[in-house]
């Protein structure tokens, strides 16, 4: 029967090549927890979570003490009843998105491997493989336009800037280096991670605009909170603007695309708690008119994975910032999607398409 029997957790930690560096953090290592899920008729579904206390507010113990939690609601129930695993899932507790994300990718890998199908197909299978950016850290103007020159020589053609973590005068000088170093051929994107008021974005985009620096899109230039902040830059700018932490919710997206707040949404799996959310808020954006953009945390493979099967599965998912997995020094995951340079693709496999016995191995070796 393909009855949930247990939910187990694991913690992984695996350093970045270089730190990374945003507004709001630097991060050296990706750390996780990661859930497996299992049914009475052998099957195997794998989630994780990183704590990213500085935009979802969880923490790993946090993470672990929530899958728990709420693997102990769902034990017993029956995968082909899926959406009232989601209904528990969500309203056993308040918040915790992250440790729902991973419950629900887990979740998400059983029902799409019981289905006989790929997760991507699954959901709707609209992309074969896409592409993802790759994002230069905030640090001097030309430590950035060298680290930006080194991923264009390495093939990516889509670059996410960040900027936003002091004078907004400064990130002027970082992007115009960047600009000169790469040329024009090269998408940047720019994320500011709340770093910036409203009138300051304003005045840096519209200088940028001025330079004829084309910026593609600019991410979550004000505060989180700030939702007139963020449509006062919208509406002050010719640049797309993107919500980032201002949407965790399909209610948060819900004001956002009702007060045309933003031009785009960036939908990341740990904000909204897993896929089945991420799924109506894509459908929310949708119907507005509003692309959305799929990034992630610092997450290993199997978290990208999880994203990059739902990314691909949405006509109205446009972009792809997935980067993740091509930052840490090694890679823990057998199976799951494949990276070749900025190409994502998938495997045939049912569900995530992870090597169950090979992953279980690993993660009990590092148990100790
Ligand atoms: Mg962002």
């Amino acid at each position: 029967m393909p009855v949930l029997a247990a939910i187990e957790t694991y913690r992984i930690a695996v350093p970045l090549k270089k730190p990374f560096k945003t507004a709001l953090r630097t991060v050296e290592a990706a750390e996780a927890i990661i859930v497996h899920v299992t049914t009475q008729d052998g099957r195997s579904g794998f989630g994780e979570a990183p704590p990213t206390h500085v935009i979802t507010g969880d923490t790993l113990d946090g993470i672990e003490r929530a899958v728990h939690l709420i693997g102990a609601r769902l034990i017993g129930m029956d995968v082909r009843r899926s959406e009232q695993l989601f209904e528990k899932l969500h309203k056993t507790l308040v918040g915790n998105t992250s440790a729902k994300a991973a419950v629900d990718m887990a979740l998400y890998d059983l029902i799409s491997q019981h289905a006989g199908m790929p997760l991507t197909q699954f959901l709707g299978g609209y992309r074969e493989s896409i592409e993802t950016d790759y994002t230069v850290s905030v640090n001097a103007p030309e430590e950035m336009a060298q680290d930006a020159a080194d991923y264009e020589q390495q093939g990516f053609t889509v670059l996410k800037v960040k900027v936003g973590i002091d004078q907004a005068a400064n990130d002027f000088k970082r992007i115009q280096a960047i600009r000169k170093r790469v040329g024009d051929k090269v998408i940047l994107r720019l994320d500011a991670n709340q770093g910036w008021d409203p009138k300051s974005a304003v005045r840096i985009i519209n200088q940028m605009e001025d330079a004829g620096f084309n910026i593609e899109l600019i991410e979550q230039p004000v505060p989180a909170h700030d939702i007139e902040g963020l449509k006062y830059v919208t509406d002050h700018t010719l640049t797309p603007i993107m919500a980032d932490e201002s949407v965790f919710s399909p209610v948060d997206a819900k004001r956002v695309l009702e007060l045309r707040a933003a031009d785009l949404i960036n939908i990341k799996l740990m904000k909204a708690g897993g896929i089945h959310r991420a799924l109506k808020i894509n459908a929310l954006a949708e119907s507005f008119g509003v692309a959305c953009m799929t990034g992630s945390m610092i997450e290993t493979k199997l978290g990208l994975s999880a994203a990059a099967h739902f990314a691909a599965s949405q006509p109205n998912v446009t972009r792809f910032d997935f980067d993740a997995p091509l930052m840490l020094k090694e890679d823990l995951l057998p199976g799951g999607i494949q990276y070749s340079g900025k190409a994502i693709r998938f495997s045939d496999k049912p569900g995530l398409g992870i090597d169950r016995e090979r992953f279980l191995e690993t993660l009990r070796e590092r148990r100790g």
